[in-house]
């Protein structure tokens, strides 16, 4: 990158612009370590005002940016891209308003999920989303992947919780999208912001719902033989008009792998199912023994109610531990999240069975089963010559499957640039040319992430009606802009 815009950047973050290749090496990929790529520079912004100074030189030289927040991204979301620059929103870590009165929080984009309820606890709430990796990534990157988690299954996604957003939109103007107050009118530009992947520009304030704390939580644990008994009585549970609060489902290896780490003291069992159960006390009592019964009938050979707090911790630390656990009984494994309709898990589960054998790979099932938010962990072992291609091949076989029982190749990990390829298989060329017109309302210059989510890009400025190809998309020859 030339010197003269390097001072430029210089001049914004002082030392908070990195340069050196070996620091370089930190930022060149997210938790999807298979694509990498180093970037120019990386810049730590710490205020708004600096990342409006930043985006304002990137579109006046015409360089693409990313933003990142923790980098714990698993699809590709904060891989920089060619000649671009990354933009840090880490030093951007303040709480800057609780307002309880109106169970509002405003938080800076870098500020760490799990630091909002810690913050928010001792009055009595909490923040509903909550990824496994809640301990280190940022609300900036859960906005970006329209983040969920065990809890989302009664609370809602993050999209339910994000009421407003500042932003820098990608020519450096800033922007207040929703409000405060709900059911504002006209678009709703929070929930296209929500998800977008960094494509659409930079959140750099975010209000926040935060939710009363119940009376009571209750967690049950139920041992099955195969995962298809648990599948059966997840539709059970549901079937019966119950909503948990939470439904995780672990399979065999899934369970040895959080044993050989953290010692949860699951059972050794082929399915496990994790309930959590919350509300007035009455009410918690009456569903556990609801659920108990229903899991007996679908054939648990043991079930355990979590006797306190501490107990209820080390049912759930397996669970949040069990990706990065994986570690522990595999070389290498690829983390995928595919979406099936709640009534198509027995079916899929022992597809995905079937597929691992044909395979030679084994599939380690870890996942949010309320909402048929599937996780397969591929093992491989990439030291064995086409191991890796194999469990690419079975992984993106499995995303099909989902697509084919009428699910997503997405339930939360975003699309990012792993699953750009797979768009196509979901949606029709005039789907995807539509989505593209609300990102050149945002970013006509494609600056902001690009190359990311959509297979093709779209060339903004020549489009003015319906989506036409452009011809160097017709010959095939403009993956990127
Ligand atoms: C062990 C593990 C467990 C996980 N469990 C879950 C889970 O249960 N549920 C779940 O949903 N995800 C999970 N994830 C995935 C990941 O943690 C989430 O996607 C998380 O929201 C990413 O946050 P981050 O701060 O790390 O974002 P990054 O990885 O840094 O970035 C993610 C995306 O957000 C964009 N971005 C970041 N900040 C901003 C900003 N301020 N404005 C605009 N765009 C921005 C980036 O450009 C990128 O596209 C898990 C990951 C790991 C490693």
């Amino acid at each position: 990158m030339e010197a003269r815009i390097l001072d430029q950047f210089r001049a914004i973050v002082g030392r908070g612009l990195i340069t050196e290749t070996s620091q370089l090496h930190t930022y060149e990929c997210d938790g999807l370590t298979n694509f990498r790529v180093l970037p120019q520079a990386v810049l730590l912004p710490a205020l708004t005002a600096e990342v409006q100074a930043i985006v304002q030189i990137c579109q006046r030289e015409k360089i693409p940016f990313v933003a990142r927040g923790s980098g714990t991204g698993l699809s590709g979301g904060a891989l920089p891209v060619d000649k671009g620059i990354v933009i840090s929103l880490a030093r951007m870590n303040r709480i800057l308003e609780v307002d309880l009165l109106n169970a509002r929080v405003v938080a800076e984009p870098g500020v760490i999920n799990a630091d909002v309820t810690q913050r928010v606890a001792p009055h009595g709430y909490f923040y509903a989303p909550d990824p496994s990796s809640q301990s280190v990534c940022s609300i900036g990157g859960n906005v970006a992947e329209n983040s969920g988690g065990a809890h989302c299954l009664k609370y809602g996604f993050t999209t339910t919780h994000v009421l407003a957003l500042e932003v820098v939109l990608p020519d450096g103007s800033i922007v207040h999208l929703g409000s405060r107050a709900l059911d504002r009118p006209g678009y709703d530009l929070p929930g296209i912001f929500v998800g977008s992947e960094g494509t659409l520009g930079i959140a750099t304030k975010v209000v926040l719902r935060i939710v009363k704390k119940p009376a009571v939580i209750q967690t049950l644990l139920a041992a099955f033989n195969t995962t298809e008994e648990a599948g059966a009585a997840v539709s059970g549970i549901i079937g019966a008009g119950m909503l948990p609060a939470a439904i995780e489902m672990m399979d065999n290896l899934a369970i040895q792998a959080a044993e050989a780490s953290v010692h949860a003291g699951y059972p050794d069992c082929g399915g496990l199912l994790l309930v959590e159960l919350d509300g007035p006390a009455a009410e918690v009592e009456h569903l556990i023994e609801e659920v108990s019964a229903i899991c007996t009938q679908c054939g648990a050979w043991e079930i355990r109610v979590a006797q306190s707090e501490a107990e209820r911790a080390v049912f759930w630390k397996g669970r949040k531990a069990a990706f990065a656990a994986m570690g522990r009984i595999s070389p290498n494994y690829i983390v995928q999240d595919g979406v099936i309709p709640r009534t198509a898990l027995p079916k899929v589960l022992s597809e995905i069975e079937r597929m691992s054998a044909a395979a030679g790979l084994r599939v380690a099932n870890v996942f949010h089963a309320g909402d048929g938010n599937l996780h397969p962990l591929v093992l491989y072992d990439g030291r064995i010559a086409g191991q890796e291609e194999r469990a690419m091949e079975l992984s993106i076989n499995i995303l099909r499957l989902c697509v084919q029982c009428g699910g997503s190749i997405t339930g939360e990990h975003g699309v990012g640039e792993e699953k750009k390829m797979m768009m196509g298989e979901m949606f029709a060329e005039p789907d995807l040319a539509t989505m593209q017109l609300v990102r050149c309302a945002f970013d006509p210059e494609q600056l902001s992430n690009p190359g990311k989510v959509f297979p093709r890009t779209r060339f903004c400025a020549e489009r003015t009606g319906p989506y036409q190809p452009h011809p160097l998309e017709v010959a095939g020859v403009a993956q990127f802009f």
